[in-house]
């Protein structure tokens, strides 16, 4: 398990990410919504229940559970 990513990382601000997926920018990203989080996302490799795990768009990062990013992408 890598490090935690930061918001501050160049391309999670391109991505919009938050750690918490309420505090999304809507204005920005409206394609956003409620209930859609990291830990629910096609790209998450952590389980659903974990706090945070992988995501193959921030390599060697760890993404929280509770986050979000505009590449959220609905399971199969
Ligand atoms: Fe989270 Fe999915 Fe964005 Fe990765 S692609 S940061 S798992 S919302």
């Amino acid at each position: 398990a890598g490090p935690m990513l930061a918001e501050t990382d160049a391309q999670a601000g391109a991505l919009g990410y938050k750690a918490d997926a309420t505090k999304v920018d809507k204005a920005k990203f409206p394609k956003y919504a409620a209930g859609q989080l990291c830990n629910n996302c096609a790209l998450y490799q952590g389980k659903a229940s974990d706090a945070a795990g992988g995501c193959p768009l921030f390599a060697g990062k760890q993404v929280a559970g509770k986050g979000w990013c505009s590449a959220w992408a609905k399971k199969a």
